[in-house]
C-alpha cells in the first residue's frame, strides 16, 4: 500500500477532511480519477490540484462498478479490524 499526501480537500458526501491517498498498486493521484472516502465510502473524482467532486457513479461500467465494490469492501473490512 503507497500513500500520498496531497492538499486537504472535503469529501462531497459527508464532509470528512482527506489529505492522502492509498493505492494498493502504488498509483499517485491525479485529476480525473476516482476516490473513496474512508469515513463514508462515497465515491468522489479528483478535480484540478486533487480537490474532490462528487462523482456520478451510475456513469461506471458494470466492471468498474463491480471494482468499486470490492475496494469498499476491504476498506470496510480493514476499519472493523483497526
Ligand atoms: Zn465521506
Amino acid at each position: 500500500m503507497k500513500t500520498t499526501r496531497h492538499k486537504p480537500t472535503s469529501c462531497p458526501e459527508c464532509g470528512y477532511t482527506l489529505d492522502s491517498a492509498s493505492s494498493p498498486a502504488g498509483f499517485k493521484p491525479k485529476p480525473g480519477d476516482l476516490a473513496i472516502c474512508i469515513e463514508c465510502y462515497a465515491v468522489s473524482q479528483y478535480g484540478d490540484e486533487l480537490a474532490l467532486h462528487a462523482f456520478d457513479t451510475a456513469l461506471l461500467s458494470p466492471a468498474d462498478a463491480a471494482e468499486i465494490r470490492r475496494h469498499v469492501e476491504a476498506l470496510q473490512r480493514s476499519k472493523q479490524h483497526a
